[in-house]
């Protein structure tokens, strides 16, 4: 038998996600973010999913939409961060993408550009990320100067991206959000804004377009304080199985230190996942994993293939009995990747992002 290992991707979850955040924006149109790698979810398998869903797609760069393309996908796509060289544009052009401008190198080489057909552009506004895109008067006269070149850049949007829209504090929201819309006024420019908390939980941000990404997945940014948030469902499943079972004596160690001692006669189980699979090496005692559908924790270190879990409350589970290290288990039991990701001191999208390829993923 193989090692137990896999990442099972749920696309029917996938699909609902998508179909909340549509739903919580009647007038907004949706476009699905699937950048590295759909966060780790697998690119092409999840836009085709979405295909026919989402009227459009977000990448961050050139090669992920040619990933795309090459998988057949010929839904309009939006690439996030802009090319990142002049001669991009070509290949812009080629596959008949859309591209974000940040920076006055790219509003260059785009009006300098002869493409056949004008390219569909969003022009980035730093409205307070401070981290790519114009300033919102520099963006005014962008906005002048491609509107002027119908022959280079069509469908004009502005876009800026919320640095807190997860914060219980909205008032640095509130002034992006302000920043952004007095600009869109002026100029009578359709937008794109809200991420997936802004999704969620703030409709007087959503534009012309949103961005939601992480919710898509499953992830609930808003820690469940909102009541549409409660509804998403888990789309990634890290399952693996025991492969070993040890009984030890009150304080013998387990792993690497020697770290964790068994408080009281244990019994433990060792799990086919390690930080080799992308699991977090950060995770503590005490962060949760499902065995055989039941909550336990995990002890002592994680190791490059394994890691280790209290089975002492478990009795029946045993070598070959299912582990769910985020997810949704056999019997119906939810772990969420955002739990997980608060015990290893990190967010949801890195855990979700760092399943590497040796773990195999598996479409239903
Ligand atoms: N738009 C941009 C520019 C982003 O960088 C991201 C994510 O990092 C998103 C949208 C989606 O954000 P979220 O995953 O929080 O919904």
């Amino acid at each position: 038998m193989a090692r137990p290992l896999r990442a099972d991707i749920d696309l029917d979850a996938l699909c609902h996600n998508y179909r909340l955040a549509r739903d919580l924006a009647p007038t907004s149109r949706s476009l699905a973010v699937l950048k590295a790698d759909a966060y780790g979810h697998g690119l092409v398998p999840c836009a085709r999913a979405l295909e026919g869903l989402a009227p459009a797609f977000a990448v961050a760069c050139l090669e992920e939409a040619e990933a795309l393309r090459e998988g057949g996908i010929t839904a309009p796509i939006v690439l996030l961060e802009g090319i990142f060289s002049a001669d991009e544009l070509a290949r812009v052009e080629a596959l008949k993408l859309g591209t974000v401008v940040h920076s006055d190198w790219q509003v260059e080489a785009l009006l300098s550009h002869r493409p056949a057909e004008p390219i569909p552009t969003w022009v980035k506004v730093d409205s307070g990320m401070h981290r790519l895109g114009f300033a919102p008067e520099r963006a005014a006269s962008v906005w002048a100067r491609l509107s002027a070149a119908p022959a280079q850049a069509c469908d004009l949007h502005l876009m800026s991206h919320f640095a807190t829209a997860d914060h219980a504090d909205t008032a640095y929201f509130e002034h992006q959000m302000r920043t952004l819309n007095a600009l869109a006024e002026t100029l009578n420019a359709p937008t794109c804004l809200a991420n997936s908390p802004a999704t969620l939980a703030r409709p007087e941000s959503h534009g012309a377009w949103n961005r939601p990404g992480v919710m898509l997945y499953g992830s609930d940014p808003l820690e469940a304080s909102n009541s549409a948030s409660r509804e998403l469902e888990p789309v990634m499943t890290l399952r693996s199985q025991l492969i070993a079972v040890r009984d030890l004596d009150e304080g013998e160690p387990v792993g690497y230190g020697g770290r964790w001692r068994a408080p009281r006669p244990s019994r433990i189980g060792v799990v086919a996942c390690g930080y080799g699979d992308g699991y977090d090496r950060h995770a503590i005692d005490g962060t949760p994993a499902l065995v055989a559908g039941r909550r336990t924790t995990l002890v002592g270190k994680v190791s490059m293939d394994m890691l280790t879990v209290d089975l002492t409350d478990i009795p029946e589970a045993d070598i070959g009995s299912e582990v769910v290290l985020w997810g949704r288990a056999a019997n119906g039991e939810v772990l969420s990747v955002d739990e997980v990701a608060r015990h290893c001191d990190t967010i949801s999208y890195t855990l979700l992002t760092g399943v590497l390829p040796r773990v195999p993923r598996r479409y239903h």
